[in-house]
Order: structure tokens, then sequence, then C-alpha cells
């Protein structure tokens, strides 16, 4: 049942003046509350996400929106409701632990998607491909107000966390990229350009100010942009990288970094950042000596694989298949190979494509090096990226993720446990045990022996209620109806 009362009415009136670029909002009826009812998942292949050999003989309790149990038959309760789910496998929900809610992950070559609905049908994409939280590592205006959405239920979607805002050196990334897309002006605002360690202090304070879950910085001399790969900027000030660290942890928010050479790496490490959530992706002496002081302090690495192939996931014969197209918005997918696709236009930018393989290679290389020194690993697709479409691109992360020498235990680790413990989260989620909130998702075979069974995603659960993926129908974009609505 889903009654639309006066109060959510109330609240979507309020929504619409919280969000500028006018998102339409969901009505939300494909969760069934289970506030009353316990559920038992029975039969299936337990993978807690903790890194164990997995359980064959356990059931899972749900009541309301937690994990109650985890055991032997014997902890069913007498009024539960049960789920047989043998021959299938249960894991926590996957976090993606970096991501760009505000890029389409399309080719840029149709208008549709850069409206409202492009954003949640991309939002339903992620609960088709498993991932029941996404972390948002750039600027993004409507951040706090889809929060709300999603909170509520307004919107359907995973959990969403993000930095909001940026800090950076004046004209570096991402800021020259916005510019060249022509989103300064929109972007713009978001981002602290910040020049002296007075600016810097004045930035985290600001940031801070709001709802925003970590501060971001940009500590990189290198564009790998649409058009252009170049090593030709500003990296952030010894002083103000010190000041913006400092500042941050002064309000317990923790600090990620986008880097792009070792050096750069280590600068932001030994200055006490948190998390590493790009590739180390640039050649240059001393990766293994960053990643074994980057294990010593705990400083998490995010490796980002399937962003250096911008696209190249989706053509015909990769593990994108047809049944995995089904999981995007067709708008999105149709618009990569469109024509005034910048994924095809940047194949044609001369020594872009070899920069990238380039790239690639040497990230796969650092991963290999980031395991066998012992640095925590989470999973993040940098979905948003242009080619590079929300939940779909999870499935090639991950692939390339167990490319690169992580089994696919470690890979499923590094994207539930670690995702979680990654965003600050690790309390409440990212793992199958007792007193988590229960964000749980069925696949159908063992991921153990394949991972590309974590694309046979038969159910999600999200906070304790039971969302059928197949039933999340893709929204096509409204006409405007001229009353603003
Ligand atoms: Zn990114």
């Amino acid at each position: 049942m889903c009654a639309d009362t006066a109060g959510s009415q109330e609240r979507r009136s309020f929504l619409r003046q919280l969000l500028p670029a006018g998102i339409l909002l969901l009505s939300v009826c494909s969760g069934h509350s289970l506030a009353d009812e316990i559920l038992a998942l029975t039969g299936a292949r337990i993978i807690d996400g903790n890194g164990g050999p997995a359980r064959e003989d356990a059931v899972v309790i749900v009541q309301g929106q937690k994990i109650s149990a985890i055991g032997p038959a014997s902890v069913i309760p007498a009024n539960a409701r049960v789920m047989d789910l043998a021959g299938k496998t249960l894991l926590p929900g996957l976090i993606d632990a970096h991501i760009h809610i505000g890029g389409s992950g399309g080719g840029s070559a149709d208008p549709r998607e850069f409206t409202p609905t492009a954003v949640e049908n991309s939002l339903l994409s992620y609960l088709k491909f498993g991932v029941t939280s996404i972390y948002d590592m750039a600027a993004h205006p409507s951040l706090n107000s889809m929060k709300t959405a999603l909170e509520t239920g307004e919107l359907t979607g995973p959990r969403l966390y993000g930095n909001g805002f940026g800090i950076t050196a004046p004209g570096s990334h991402p800021i020259r990229l916005i510019t060249e897309l022509g989103l300064l002006d929109y972007l713009g605002p978001f981002y602290f350009q910040v020049d002296s360690v007075a600016d810097a202090e004045e930035a985290v304070r600001r940031i801070s100010a709001e709802q925003v879950d970590g501060i971001k910085l940009f500590h990189s001399r290198v564009e790998a942009g649409t058009t252009r790969f170049d090593a030709d900027m500003d990296k952030l000030k010894p002083e103000i990288l010190q000041t913006v660290i400092e500042q941050a942890h002064a309000r317990r928010l923790r600090v990620y970094a986008h880097t792009s050479f070792p050096s750069e790496a280590r600068e932001f490490v030994e200055a006490g950042g948190d998390v590493v959530v790009h590739s180390i992706h640039m050649a240059e002496t001393g990766a293994r000596d960053v990643f074994e002081l980057m294990a010593a302090r705990d400083v998490a690495y995010i490796p980002t694989l399937a962003v250096f192939e911008g696209g190249y996931t989706m053509e015909p014969g990769s593990f994108f298949s047809p049944q995995q197209h089904e999981k995007v918005w067709d708008v999105l997918l149709a618009s990569i190979t469109a024509p005034g696709s910048v994924v095809l236009a940047s194949r044609t930018v001369p020594g872009l494509l070899n920069d990238r393989e380039r790239s690639l290679e040497i990230s796969m290389a650092n991963l290999a090096r980031a395991l066998q020194t012992g640095v925590k690993i989470a999973m993040g697709s940098d979905a948003g990226n242009a080619g590079m479409l929300h939940g779909a691109t999870v499935l090639r992360e991950l692939q390339l993720m167990n490319e690169a020498g992580m089994t696919p235990m470690q890979v499923i680790v590094a994207a539930t446990r670690n995702g979680a413990e990654v965003i600050g989260r690790g309390e409440e989620l990212g793992t199958l045990e007792a007193g988590k909130l229960a964000d749980i998702i069925v696949v159908n075979g063992d991921p153990l022996q394949d991972l590309s069974a974590l694309g046979n995603v038969e159910l999600v659960v999200k906070n304790g209620k039971i969302i059928n993926p197949g039933e999340l129908e893709f929204k096509e974009v409204q006409q405007p109806t001229g009353d603003g609505s």
C-alpha cells in the first residue's frame, strides 16, 4: 500500500523549493515495509563481507530496518515470513565509494541526459546493479536535497553520501575541465580555489557548515579529461594541504584526495589525509613506498580502473551484455555512440587513447602493489564521467580489480565492508551482522566462482525493505507543463 497523504504532498512542495534543477519526485511504492514483519532469508550461500568463508547453512533474520540475527535455522522466530533462497547468494549491498551523480555517464549527445529524470533513472540503475550506497566524490549543487529526498523515500535509490564541495588550486582540476565543458557558471561556486592558508581555513569553515560527509581536495598536476591529458597544472601548496586536512579533522571530517603521481599521494598521506580516491595512474618511481606508507597509516585506496577505458566497456562483446543493457536508461546508453558523443570524439584526440591505456596499465600494477602491501582497498567506479554509466560501470570495475590480482572474495570485501569503512559508515553498513542496517542483495549463482554473478541481482533489501529491481521502471522525460512542476 502506498497512499499519497497530505503530509507527503506538503513535503514534496517543500522539496521542490529545495531542488533548483526541478527534480521530479517519485511516488515510492516499490518497498514493502517490514516494520511489523520479521523476515527470514533461508537456504542461500552467505558472504558476509568480512572475507571469511561463505556459510552454506545459515539464515539471516531481518527485523525492521536491521539485521537481528544470523545463525542456524533455530534462530528463525515462529512468526517470521520465510523466503527460501536456495541456489542464491546473499551479500551486503554493494557500496560504490566514488561516483559523480551530476554526470550522466552518457556521451553528452542528448539533452535528456541533463534532466532530473536522468538522475532519477541513474539512481534506479544503482539498485538494479545491487548498489545500495553511493558516495559522490565531487561538487554537486543539489546533493543535500537529493539526500533528503532519498531518506524520506520521495526518491528511490541507494543511500547517498558526498562532499558537496571541492578544494583545489586556482585553475587546476577540475576547474579547467568544467570550464571546457561549459559548466563553470553552474558548478564553479561549489569549488574553492585556494591560494593561501587563510583561503583554506575559510573554505573548510564554509564547507563544514553544510551537511557534508567529508572534504574533497584535488592535489594533482594532471588533467585526464575528454580532450586532453596533460600534467601541467598546479597542485596545492604544502601549507594549504596541511591546513585543509587539519581543519577538516578538527571538525571530525575525513579528507578524500584526487592525486595522480606517487609523489602527490605521498604528500597527501604525510599531511595526514584519509583516503586516496583515484588510482595512482602516472608513472614515477616510489609507488610501492607510498603504498607501504598508506598501509602503515591506515590510509585507504580506491583504484578507479574502468574510467581509463572511458566508455570502451559499452562495446558489443564486452562484459556489458544485452541483459545488462536493460538496467540502464536507453537514452544514456544510446548517447555514448550517438553523433556528437564526447566518448567518440575523445577517441580521435591524438595521443589521448595511448595516455589512457598507459594509465590503466600503471593503475592495474599499482592495485597489485596496494594489495601486496596490505592497503585497505575500496571499490569506486567513477561513474558519471563520459561513458561511465551509473551502476553498470560497477560490474566492469569489479572485473578489472579481479584481473589486477584480487580474488573474488577480496573484490567483494572491497565493495562492501571496506567501502563502508572508507565512507565513514563501517559501524552500520558493509557487512551482514546482527545489529547492522539491513542492506542485502540476493544474486543468482556464486560470485566466488565467477564474479560476473554479481550482475544477476534478483532482490535488493535496503533499510529492511524488499525491492524487486526488475520492477523499477525508468521514467521518460516529462514535457514541460508551464507551471514549473
Ligand atoms: Zn571522480
